[in-house]
């Protein structure tokens, strides 16, 4: 089994510059930034900080962005692992994993640690009903829980966990303690597409005439990583017709293709 908890990404150090719009969400989290540059003064004064914090929104609007931006910000090592990378794997393995992956946060503090697809960990037991039980996926999420429960607020380590349904998740998640904070992120608006397509702008050659703003009205519904795929895409539609520079109409011709994906991907869940 793959060791890769330690995303090399962060060592890339994301910040806050990288996410576009999300305003609400990152002042939100922006106090995490600053318990984790220097827990002792939140502790010095007997402030608790959260321990876990839940963001939820649909696919591609910048949760495993966002949670990565924390961890650049402070400065502080960020240990992620997907929901689905403890479930998929032999008995025992999920919950031993699961306690692992905390100790090495905890050595490491202050941290991040960032769940995704808390999900399909996390689901409501009570719901399983019509699956069979799965008692390994119930193992890890009681692992989970033990671990939450187990280091306190001042620690250092904070859990960030991220899925698009926070109303199928066990409601002992989000006890008191554990995930009793949400931050809600949003499909991007006219003005958040086009600051989204400007951060992914950023490091292309581009034509003059390129207009973000024009781009973000033609792309309502798009999520942040659908814009992000469209700027990449319309690089090399730009490069395999040997352009010296990104044009309009790669652009035009890479929103065509990346809405052809789209489409393609709803035919495939209806
Ligand atoms: P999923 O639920 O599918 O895991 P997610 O919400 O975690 O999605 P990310 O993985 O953070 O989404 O986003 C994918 C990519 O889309 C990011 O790496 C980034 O390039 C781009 N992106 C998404 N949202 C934004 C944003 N607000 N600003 C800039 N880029 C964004």
């Amino acid at each position: 089994i793959a060791k890769k908890e330690i995303d090399t990404d962060a060592v890339r150090k994301t910040t806050f510059d990288d996410v576009a719009g999300l305003e609400e969400a990152k002042e939100e989290i922006y106090e995490l930034v600053k318990f984790l540059k220097a827990p002792q003064k939140y502790s010095k004064l007997g402030a608790k900080i959260p321990k876990g914090i839940l963001l939820v929104g649909p696919p591609g609007t910048g949760k495993t962005l966002l949670a990565k931006a924390v961890a650049g910000e402070a400065g502080v090592p960020f240990f992620s692992l997907s929901g689905s990378e403890f479930v998929e794997m032999f008995v025992g393995v999920g919950a031993a994993r699961m306690r692992d992956l905390f100790e090495k946060a905890k050595a490491k503090a202050p941290c991040i640690i960032f769940i995704d697809e808390i999900d399909t960990v996390g689901r409501n037991r009570g719901k399983a009903g019509a699956f069979q039980a799965n008692d390994e996926r119930e193992n890890t999420l009681n692992q989970l829980l033990a671990e939450l429960d187990g280091f306190d607020s001042d620690t250092g380590v904070i859990v960030l966990a991220a899925t698009n349904r926070g109303d199928v998740l066990d409601p002992a998640l989000l006890r008191p303690g554990r995930f009793d904070r949400h931050i809600h992120l949003e499909l991007p608006g006219l003005k958040e597409r086009a600051a989204i397509f400007a951060v992914h702008m950023m490091p292309l050659k581009l034509n003059k005439e390129v207009d973000n703003e024009l781009l973000a009205a033609q792309t309502p519904g798009f999520s942040g990583a659908d814009i992000a795929n469209i700027c990449n895409e319309a690089a090399l539609i730009a490069a395999r017709r040997e352009k010296e520079e990104v044009e309009s109409v790669d652009f035009m011709d890479a929103i065509d293709r990346v809405i052809g994906g789209l489409e393609k991907r709803s035919k495939i869940i209806t």
